[in-house]
């Protein structure tokens, strides 16, 4: 992962066993980067295999160090996840994305779904609001936003998860599953989880078509997808094979590096322009 961003320093280990010094300059180095402002978001495109069309984009976070360059999430928000510090980078992103949509729709560009990525402990009954109260700050209707969570998100206390999701999608914000199949979510609650999508893990993708079973893996999320009427995305596309089977295995979406790398959202805006020939 993190391919974009070649330039970064490793500055931060991802090991999570880091020495307690190393962990307060992390948590002292990003606290200070909120108020800094030294975060900033990348948008990778996604896309309708049918159509090519651009559909949407994620939101990836990045780190502007002043001095170590540029810090791939990887080295940041594990540890911002074991301290607590995620839900204030979460509120971050979430208020940063919604700004970005705003300014995209007030340049007329199509309501394409921006995904932000939410982690499993600013998964809390205090998230509908928050995300309500970011669509009425600025301006947007709900199609605009996507929420991606993980299934370690819905490894804690289903019902209550479960009423959270309802109060989101009720605004009209849709929930996709990222990861899918790297957890430990029972299928019998996969049908009552109000998502709108389920993301096929890149760790899949990556084998096709050359491993049978990560063929067959894909094939099958991709057929409990259809059954359970979600959409179903692919991440991590490198290959024109890989699309090829995904696309004939019925795959509806897509993204990754054959496409485009997460980028900055000026360039993004030309990208989806093109693609929407404007
Ligand atoms: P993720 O949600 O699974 O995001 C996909 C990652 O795969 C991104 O890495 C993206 O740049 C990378 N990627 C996309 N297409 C390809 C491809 O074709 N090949 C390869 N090799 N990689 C590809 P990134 O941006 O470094 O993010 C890593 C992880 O950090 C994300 O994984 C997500 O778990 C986390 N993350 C990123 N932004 C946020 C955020 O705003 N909030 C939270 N809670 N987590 C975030
Ligand atoms: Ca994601
Ligand atoms: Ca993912
Ligand atoms: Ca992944």
């Amino acid at each position: 992962d993190g391919g974009g961003d070649a330039e970064s320093v490793a500055f931060y280990s991802q090991d999570m066993n880091l020495g307690m010094q190393a962990r307060m300059r992390l948590e002292t180095g990003l606290r200070h980067a909120l108020a800094e402002n030294q975060l900033l978001l990348h948008y990778q495109p996604k896309y309708a295999l049918g159509s090519g069309r651009m559909i949407g984009a994620e939101a990836l976070v990045r780190w502007r160090h002043p001095v170590h360059g540029m810090i791939p999430p990887a080295e940041f928000i594990p540890l911002a996840e074991s301290t607590g510090l995620v839900v204030q980078v979460g509120e971050w992103v979430l208020e940063a994305a919604c700004a970005q949509a705003q300014a995209w729709k007030q340049a007329g560009l199509p309501p394409i779904r921006i995904a932000v990525n939410v982690s499993a402990r600013e998964f809390t009954s205090a998230l509908p609001g928050r995300v309500a109260a970011m669509l009425e700050r600025y301006g947007l209707e709900a199609a605009w936003l996507e929420l991606e969570i993980t299934e370690s998100t819905l490894m804690h206390n289903i019902e209550r998860v479960i009423g959270i999701m309802d109060r989101i999608t009720a605004l009209g914000v849709a929930l996709s599953l990222d990861d899918f199949g790297t957890g430990y979510s029972s299928l019998s609650y996969l049908k009552r989880f109000p998502i709108d999508t389920l993301k096929i893990d890149r760790s899949f993708t990556t084998g096709i078509p050359s491993d049978a079973s990560d063929c067959a893996i894909a094939t099958t999320i991709i057929s409990i997808a259809q059954q359970l009427h979600h959409k179903v995305i692919a991440e991590g596309v490198e290959t024109a094979e890989q699309m090829a089977f995904l696309n004939s295995a019925g795959c509806d979406e897509v993204q990754g590096y054959l496409f485009s790398r997460p980028l900055a959202a000026e360039e993004f805006e030309c990208v989806l322009r093109l693609n929407w020939n404007l």
